[in-house]
């Protein structure tokens, strides 16, 4: 319906009175005192949403615990995960080394847990650089549950580790091909996943390390994968999911693992080598990172940076000699923790890691 030519004239006219007014009205139509300022109208502010992590941090840190493996994922709402346990301060042939990390490894967590809960003990697999270290950790700690792969149930570190765990009333769960469920809740912004293949794969039964089981932490556009010792494990760790942020490297840098496949799949942009020192404990047998795989981590981190890591460039450890061991230049963002003691990496979500300490 049109409005008619006499009250269109009429409205017009009012509208160029009102125009031509000085005295301004406010929101209300009253009129304002001279000198007031108009308020243009503003549209409501569009619902933004808050971003994801919200300000908050998580944090990982790998601790110097020799030749062996013992990582603290503190999630943005405090709880913490402690993958593996580094070894057992009495491990036989070890010497000094395995006691001086446990006592390390322990006054760590004192300080970094501050009085809270290990949430979660998480045992990638039973070999004693991961498994033997945990009575001491249940024996010190409050750890609200303790998991491991269900495999070498009568071997004695999966023994000690469980006995200690239930003397203290710490609930036991497996998680493997067939049981996923982990014992915590979600987060906020926070996803953890186990990374276990569909079945073990058949070398699982002569090489624990093939069993490990992984864990992967999504925090926003961060994420950490945790893979224990998996060996030749490209193929059950395809299935990570997306690329991650930052990779333990798996079995302590030894070229049986970090192959080519599993680095086009997971993409790190960071990643952290938890190796002993060179001729020190029991990394006189083993001869833990490879040259080749510093190199190949360089390589895919973008090339060398300002340091360079000790590796074992040798064909046989048990023959090794001291020209065998040479400094490989490597990319800023690779660290091990033979050269940097402990590495403490912490995200805002936002896919980048800045190093604490
Ligand atoms: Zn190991």
């Amino acid at each position: 319906m049109t409005t008619p030519a006499p009250v269109r004239a009429l409205l017009l006219s009012l509208a160029a009175a009102a125009a031509c007014s000085r005295i301004p009205a406010d929101d209300t139509g009253r009129a304002m005192p001279q000198g007031a300022q108009i308020r243009e109208p503003v549209d409501p502010a569009p619902a933004v949403a808050a971003p994801c992590g919200g300000g908050r941090t998580m944090t990982v840190r790998f601790y110097d615990v020799g030749q062996g493996l013992s990582a603290l994922v503190t999630l943005p709402d405090g709880r913490n995960v402690l993958v593996d346990a580094g070894d057992s301060p009495n491990r036989t042939g070890c010497g000094e080394a395995c006691e001086v990390a446990s006592t390390h490894l322990r006054a760590s967590l004192r300080r970094d847990l501050a009085g809270r809960p290990i949430d979660l003990l998480w045992i990638t697999h039973p070999h004693s650089d991961h498994a033997g270290g945990a009575p001491e950790i249940l024996a010190e700690f409050a750890v609200r549950a303790y998991v491991d792969n269900g495999r070498d149930e009568n071997g004695p570190e999966v023994q000690r580790a469980r006995r200690a765990a239930l003397a203290r009333g710490v609930p036991v769960r497996v998680v493997d091909p067939d049981r996923r469920d982990l014992p915590l809740r979600p987060g906020p912004d926070v996803t953890v996943t186990p990374v276990v293949p569909p079945a073990w794969p058949p070398s699982c039964r002569h090489d624990a390390n093939e069993c490990s089981i992984g864990l992967r932490v999504d925090f926003c556009s961060s994420s950490v994968l945790l893979t224990g010792d998996a060996e030749h494990a490209e193929e059950r760790l395809l299935d990570i999911g997306s690329p991650v942020s930052l990779l333990q490297i798996a079995h302590h840098g030894s070229d049986t693992s970090t192959s080519p496949a599993l680095l086009a799949r997971a993409h790190p942009r960071y990643a952290v080598i938890s190796a002993g020192k060179p001729g020190v404990g029991l990394n006189r047998e083993y001869c833990h990172p490879r040259a080749l795989v510093v190199r190949r981590l360089t390589r895919v981190l973008g090339g060398p940076g300002q340091g360079a890591i000790e590796a074992f460039d040798g064909d046989r450890c048990d023959r090794a000699v001291p020209s065998d061991w040479i400094a490989v230049p490597a990319s800023d963002r690779l660290w091990a923790t033979e050269r940097d003691g402990d590495v403490a990496l912490v995200t805002t979500g936002d896919g980048t890691f800045r190093r604490e300490r």
